[in-house]
Formats: C-alpha cells, sequence, structure tokens
C-alpha cells in the first residue's frame, strides 16, 4: 500500500496531514509512506524527522501521485494532483466537495474514494478520529489568548501595592468544543467567564470549567446533538436580553454554529456600539460569516472603541499541535481500512459508508 502526503498550498496553512509518529504507524501496518518534500517544514516537522517516510521532490510528485493508494491532506489538493491519481485511490482530508462543484465532480469523474473528514458521524466511536473536534480545541485556546493579549487590561484580579485589578469579565458565546477551550483557557488565565449556548446541556459543562452559565431564557437542541437555528421569536428575546448584558462583558469570544449553515447572526452592530470603549470582540466565526454583524473576516474594526476581530486560520496558528492531533485522527480514520498490507474499506462500517463522499465512480451525498 503506498500513502503520499501532501504539502498543502492553500495561503496560510500551516499544518500537515502526517507527523513523523503517524508515519511510524503507518510503515508498521505495511504501508510506504511517501512525503512531499518540506509538507511537515512549516508545522515545524522537517524532512529529516520522518524517518519512516520516503521525500519526494517536486519533479517526482506526478509519478508518486499516480501510484499512490491514499492520498493525504489537510485542505483539498490541487486538482492536478487529482487528474494524476489512478481510479479507485482514497483521499482523505477536510475536502469540503460541496465548496468547489469542479473539484467535487473531478472526485466522482476519476473513480476516487473521497473522505470528506467534515463527514465523519460524531459518534463515540468516531471521538478518535474527530478532526473537526480537534480542530476546534486549538481555536478556542487560541481565541482566548488574541482576547487577552488584545485587551487593554489584565485577565486575572490583581491585588498590587497600584491597589486592586478587578478581573476581565468574558462571555463565550457558543459552548460546543471550541467555546468550552475557549472558556477553560480563558479561566485559566484568571478571567471572571460566562458561557452561553442554545443546547441546554452546555450548562453543566460550562459551569464545571468554573465558568457562570448565562441564561438568555431561549433553548434549541437540534438534531445529533447539535443545534438547530432560532425562530424569530426566540432570536428576538436573546438579542433583547443580550444586548443589556453586554454593556457590562470586556471581552466576547464568539464561536457559534449550526452544521451546515452560515454562522448564526447573534451580536448586533447597535450592540457593540452599546458596549463600552476598550473592551472586544473574537469572532471565530469569521470564517463563516461571524457571529456579529461588524465581523469583517480577517481583519479588526473598531466601533466607538471597541474592537472587533475576525481571525482566520487559527487552527492553523498552532500548527504543531494542531497536526499532531490531526494527524493521529486522520491515522485512526485509515486504520479502519488497512491491515496486514492491505487496504479494504468496507461500506458496511457507518464510519466509512457515512464519510465517503465518492466511490467507484458515484457521488454518495
Ligand atoms: P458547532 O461548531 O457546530 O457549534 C458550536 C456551538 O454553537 C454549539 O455548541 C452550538 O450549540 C452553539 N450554537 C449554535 N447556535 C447558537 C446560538 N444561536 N446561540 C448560541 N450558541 C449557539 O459544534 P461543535 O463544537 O462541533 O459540536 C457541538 C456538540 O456536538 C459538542 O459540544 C458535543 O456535544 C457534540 N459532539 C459530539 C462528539 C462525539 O460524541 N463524537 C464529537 C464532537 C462534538
Amino acid at each position: 500500500v503506498e500513502i503520499l502526503v501532501l504539502r498543502e498550498t492553500a495561503a496560510g496553512e500551516r499544518r500537515v496531514a502526517a507527523t513523523p509518529e503517524t508515519c511510524r504507524k503507518m510503515s508498521a501496518a505495511g504501508a510506504r509512506v511517501g512525503l512531499q518534500q518540506d509538507a511537515g517544514a512549516r508545522a515545524f516537522l522537517p524532512d529529516a524527522a520522518y524517518v519512516e517516510a520516503v521525500i519526494v521532490d517536486d519533479a517526482a510528485l506526478a509519478d508518486a501521485a499516480a501510484t499512490a493508494d491514499v492520498v493525504l491532506c489537510v485542505q483539498p489538493p490541487a486538482a492536478g494532483v487529482l487528474q494524476r491519481l489512478k481510479p479507485g485511490a482514497i483521499v482523505i482530508g477536510l475536502l469540503a466537495p460541496h465548496a468547489d462543484p469542479e473539484r467535487a465532480a473531478l472526485y466522482v469523474s476519476r473513480s476516487l474514494t473521497a473522505f470528506p473528514l467534515e463527514r465523519l458521524p460524531r459518534t463515540t466511536r468516531a471521538q478518535a478520529m474527530d478532526v473537526l473536534s480537534s480542530q476546534a480545541g486549538m481555536a478556542g485556546y487560541k481565541a482566548a489568548l488574541i482576547a487577552a493579549e488584545r485587551a487593554p487590561r489584565f485577565f486575572p484580579m490583581l491585588t498590587t501595592a497600584a491597589g486592586t485589578i478587578r478581573p476581565s469579565k468574558v462571555l463565550v458565546i457558543g459552548a460546543g468544543v471550541a467555546g468550552l477551550q475557549a472558556i477553560a483557557t480563558a479561566r485559566r488565565l484568571g478571567a471572571q467567564v460566562e458561557g452561553f449556548d442554545v443546547r441546554p446541556e452546555t450548562r453543566e459543562q460550562i459551569e464545571s470549567l468554573g465558568a457562570r452559565f448565562l441564561d438568555l431564557g431561549v433553548s434549541a437542541a437540534g438534531e445529533g446533538g447539535y443545534a438547530r437555528e432560532l425562530s424569530a421569536e426566540e432570536r428576538a428575546e436573546q438579542q433583547r436580553r443580550l444586548a443589556e448584558h453586554l454593556k457590562g462583558v470586556d471581552a466576547v469570544i464568539c464561536t457559534a454554529a449550526v452544521p451546515g449553515r452560515p454562522a448564526p447572526r447573534i451580536v448586533s452592530r447597535a450592540m457593540v456600539e452599546g458596549m463600552r470603549p476598550g473592551s472586544l470582540i473574537v469572532d471565530l466565526a469569521a470564517e463563516t460569516g461571524g457571529n456579529c454583524e461588524a465581523t469583517r473576516p480577517g481583519e479588526t474594526v473598531e466601533i466607538g472603541g471597541v474592537s472587533v476581530i475576525g481571525p482566520l486560520g487559527l487552527a492553523s496558528s498552532g500548527a504543531l499541535h494542531a497536526s499532531e492531533m490531526y494527524a493521529r485522527n486522520v491515522w485512526n480514520f485509515l486504520a479502519l481500512m488497512l491491515g496486514e498490507g492491505a487496504l479494504r474499506a468496507d461500506f458496511d462500517d457507518e464510519l466509512i459508508a457515512r464519510t465517503a463522499f465518492s466511490h467507484q465512480g458515484q457521488q454518495r451525498g
């Protein structure tokens, strides 16, 4: 079995889909691993650290692609690489097929078995393969650090000869994987933290991190443990209570998302205008449109002394550990199919069947 690990080409992407550790595991399972030259360099994993892998230089990439049984990546591979793959080759990564119809068509027309890992069902068995969770954890952590770093105040309470400093009040909106990590991180920095989510079960999770659950009187548990979109009345009620509350908050970290939908708009421009100068918003949902109306992806907007920060690629900014976790997730998924030097995708396994986007020339969803 030949496995090819690609070097990422997307702007700002620093992660890599395999580490020296996972290459060792793939090789122990009987695979031959080719690593595109410098694939790990931007995650501080030099080629020399990949003892088990053969380094594929750029001149040899086309040939390596033509013989690969499995291609591992973070972002979707370039069309030129996909066009070289043999029919039946497996592609594993954050492939976002619906974001690019042309590339999606290639997976089907080239008879590739594409596994966009974002489609992985979020069952207990899939946890060790869940790249959305592992990458969201890094993003939430970094979001809290950005808030602390950009704030014109301390996060912790301080008692000093120059008097007492009160702790910052931090509100985390959305308490999924990223939000809970943001809460835990802001707490470690000593802030007074509140969390808010529409899924009622998050109350206990927020409180177990030593934060307070902010009750805005809206509950919207949806299917499969996710949130559903709010009705117009629910939204209005949430908005009214939140606007009042935000007047006393120093930093807001937004992480709310609804699968397959644009990010819910939760913080309006008027709410930002009502906040105190020197407070700030870090909108982790910037990539999917933002939870705050004023957010501009990749930029910081100032409104009446309030900074609205829309960071992009936060998981990538922690590339070393983000790659370590991503690579282990990928390995755990690949291990479902790889054994004793042979590769077999069992479509009776729901993790395989539900994750696959294309197989044997058919699109599956
Ligand atoms: P996500 O990124 O889709 O959403 C982030 C959070 O935003 C969610 O908690 C959601 O409830 C919240 N949200 C949505 N609309 C909102 C609104 N209008 N106001 C406030 N908050 C809003 O979610 P995620 O972090 O990927 O995962 C969500 C949950 O799924 C997890 O917390 C967990 O319970 C479950 N999950 C289970 C597994 C597993 O068992 N394998 C793995 C990962 C996640």
